[in-house]
């Protein structure tokens, strides 16, 4: 009986890869059951940037599996958790102080958003009215309850809405394909959402506010759209102004997948809770992190000490292992320098070749972190007929070459004249 027959898995039927079934991968290439041939040119979720099938990670797993497999992460530590919180902590060349070690994206978010919360209660005096968070139009921060209240992306939202906390507001996201005016100039453009953000700010009220939380490069609800020169720095300083904390949410761009180690090297800002994932662990086994600023550690040092919040899979030490080791390999094959040159080379490459189709709106990225904005009209940009299925029909056309490629397909995901249909290709650090 074929592989993709109907069975009781529970699986969404109606994905661009028509939910076949994989067989076996390796390096870059998936092999399905029915014989085909695809490119992972999206490291499956934004996450694979080893690609599959590594002996190094697999053996630091079995290792690990055959120390200690599990233990009670509140009544134990075990060396490798350490050894993982302060390779990532040196990542940082010391702006951030410790790791939190947790198991998805949507995980690493939501504690991100309970610290922000818990700090003003540790602060002395407490600021227990400050629970509000600001996010901004078109983000994606998870799936749990918290996180999808706090994104933005309305086809994964909308039915939720009736249970979703109403703590959180939005201002615009930084995206000048969509949003910069005529004659605008970037300087102008930024200071006009710094504006926004303070209007905010004082709407909720200056002391209600505990955080405002961000993607420093936009992942999959708008599709890799990176700020401008200088729009962290002042959003930064409207945070400052009013006291409350910033949050970047770097699952799907940290980790070296825009060429460098951590999104916020590339804006001069750091900031005072970071959420990683995906590339950190490159999918061998579930994890995620937190790294706190010393500003929000000192506090906690000062106050409980105890950050209350204790998950059974917390610092799990297989996990732990994998994501070492594909950390060491990352550093030691200067991995994040290729992304940067396969990066250039991939954005020329589109912008050359797809550059002037009609049906391209925009072409943008940084590091393996591309997208395409396809349109109906180039200059209207209006959103390119969804019935076309683009990102499909890219998918299985072969591409005349003998196998298929993996794409990342998103539409009319986030609303509010948001609104795109794009694709994403974010492919292993070690393409070639
Ligand atoms: N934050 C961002 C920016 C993401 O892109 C994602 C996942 O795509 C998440 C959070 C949630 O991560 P996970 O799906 O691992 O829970």
């Amino acid at each position: 009986m074929s592989t993709d027959a109907p069975s009781a898995y529970l699986y969404k039927e109606t994905s661009p890869s028509g939910g076949r079934t994989i067989e076996r991968a390796t390096g870059v290439w998936i092999y399905l059951t029915n014989g085909q041939k695809i490119l992972d040119a999206t490291s499956g979720a934004a996450v694979s940037a080893l690609g599959h099938g590594n002996k190094r990670v697999n053996k630091a797993i079995i290792e690990q599996l055959d120390k200690v497999a599990y233990c009670h992460p509140g009544f134990y530590q075990t060396e490798i958790a350490r050894d993982l919180a302060d390779f990532l902590v040196n990542s940082t060349n010391g702006k951030m102080t410790k790791a939190l070690i947790t198991g998805s994206g949507s995980e690493a978010v939501e504690a991100s958003m309970k610290l922000a919360r818990q700090y003003f209660l540790e602060l002395s005096p407490p600021q227990p009215e400050r629970y509000h968070f600001i996010a901004r139009k078109g983000s994606w921060h998870g799936c749990t309850i918290a996180t999808l209240a706090a994104g933005d992306f309305k086809a994964r939202k909308t039915m939720f809405e009736p249970i979703l906390p109403t703590n959180v507001s939005r201002v615009s996201a930084c995206n000048p394909y969509r949003d910069l005016l005529p004659g605008e100039t970037i300087p102008e453009y930024v200071k006009r959402l710094a504006e926004e953000l303070d209007d905010e700010f004082r709407r909720v009220g200056p002391n209600k506010v505990c955080a405002f939380i961000a993607e420093p490069v936009v992942g999959s609800a708008l599709g890799c759209v990176a700020p401008v020169q200088g729009y962290f720095k002042a959003m930064k300083e409207v945070c400052d102004r009013y006291g409350a904390l910033l949050i970047f949410d770097e699952v799907m761009c940290g980790m070296g997948r825009i060429g460098t180690m951590h999104a916020w090297e590339q804006e001069d800002v750091v900031p005072h809770i970071q959420a990683i994932g995906k590339t950190l662990g490159a999918g061998f086994i579930p994890i995620s992190a937190v790294l706190v600023h010393e500003k929000v550690i000192s506090v906690f040092n000062k106050g409980s000490k105890y950050f209350a919040h204790g998950q059974t899979y917390q610092s799990h030490p297989a996990a732990c292992a994998a994501a070492l080791e594909v950390q060491r390999i990352v550093k030691e094959d200067n991995l994040v320098k290729n992304v940067q040159e396969m990066g250039e080379y991939l954005g020329t490459c589109l912008r050359d070749r797809l550059g002037s189709h009609p049906n391209v709106g925009d072409i943008r990225g940084r590091g393996l972190f591309w997208a395409i904005e396809f349109v109906g009209d180039k200059t209207m940009k209006t959103p390119l007929d969804p019935s076309l299925k683009i990102a499909t029909k890219l998918h299985n056309m072969g591409m005349t070459r003998g196998y298929d490629i993996a794409l990342f397909h998103a539409t009319g995901s986030a609303g509010d004249g948001l609104e795109g249909d794009h694709i994403l290709i974010c492919p292993p650090y070690i393409i070639g």
